[in-house]
């Protein structure tokens, strides 16, 4: 386990003059197999993965979970050392303390533009700030080559590959598909915090995408349309508070008033505290 990032250098520096390529797969930890996806999609295309888990302070806002967020790190690396190292990779975990990563004196952060203050950033003005710090810096001192994220945080995917092209970071953003419970609940390390009533409920996110998706497909372009069956769908669960329901352009995530042969479809609901997010990718 690496926990400098003089000692995380060194090792890419000895991976590449082996001759392999590195990946790297950010998490906060607390991991499951949606993370394990983006670990095997890693060794598959490079020749050693980097897994980071860092519970990341600057991400969350005072009134977060950041003093809550589940940390597991024992259990991470038993399912790395099960899971995570395929035959013809080898994976490294970098496990920083938060004084490595933000020592006395750290002044700077990565100001994101307008991609970041929609949706999630309209919910959490200072989350993507932190976000695009954190990944920059770790992009920085891995020295990847491709890093991997998840499409469950499809806005956040967006925002790094802006910040790769804008700032010209040499190296490759890969998306891998969100991985699901078997009912269709998008894993994420938050649903530990529902109640088991609102796990049962939880279920209309995903039922509600699928919806989206079926009227796309037989024709109905209007977005509003789609955002109200959309809506009406997430409200017969009782404890399901709608944050948004957005049917944006893919690229932008400006909204679309119509859907013509692409669209994503996002969706951050509360339920109690917890706020899942979910979103759909349509390409007709
Ligand atoms: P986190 O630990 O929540 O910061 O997530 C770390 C990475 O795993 C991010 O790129 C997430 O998008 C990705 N991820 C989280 N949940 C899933 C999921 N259900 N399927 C695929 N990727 C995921």
């Amino acid at each position: 386990m690496l926990t400098t990032i003089a000692d995380l250098r060194s090792f890419t520096a000895s991976q590449h003059r082996a001759g392999k390529t590195v990946g790297l797969v950010p998490t906060m930890g607390a991991l499951h197999s949606g993370h394990l996806s983006l670990v095997r999609e890693s060794n598959k295309r490079c020749g050693t993965t980097v897994v980071s888990i860092f519970v990341n302070p600057a991400q969350f806002a005072p009134n977060e979970d950041f003093q809550r967020y589940p940390r597991t790190l024992e259990n991470d690396l038993l399912l790395l050392q099960k899971d995570g190292c395929t035959p013809n990779g080898k994976t490294e975990v970098f496990v920083p303390e938060i004084s490595e990563m933000y020592p006395r004196g750290f002044d700077t952060s990565v100001h994101t533009g307008s991609i970041s203050q929609v949706l999630e950033g309209r919910s959490r003005p200072a989350h993507f700030q932190g976000v695009a710090t954190v990944v920059l810096k770790l992009f920085l001192a891995s020295q990847a080559d491709t890093a991997f994220f998840g499409q469950k945080d499809y806005q956040q995917v967006c925002v790094i590959r802006r910040i790769t092209a804008d700032l010209n970071v040499p190296l490759e953003i890969v998306m891998c598909p969100i991985i699901r419970e078997p009912d269709g609940l998008a894993m994420s390390s938050r649903n530990r915090y529902l109640t088991a009533a609102q796990r049962q409920q939880a279920v209309v996110l995903s039922q509600s995408l699928q919806l989206a998706e079926t009227m796309l497909r037989s024709g109905t372009a209007d977005s509003a349309a789609v955002q109200k069956a959309v809506t009406e769908k997430i409200q017969t669960a009782p404890e399901a508070v709608i944050d948004y329901v957005s049917i944006a352009d893919p690229i932008t995530l400006q909204e679309l008033p119509a859907v013509e042969s692409e669209a994503v479809i996002l969706l951050a609901v509360r339920f109690g505290t917890t706020r899942l997010l979910d979103n759909l990718h349509y390409v007709l």
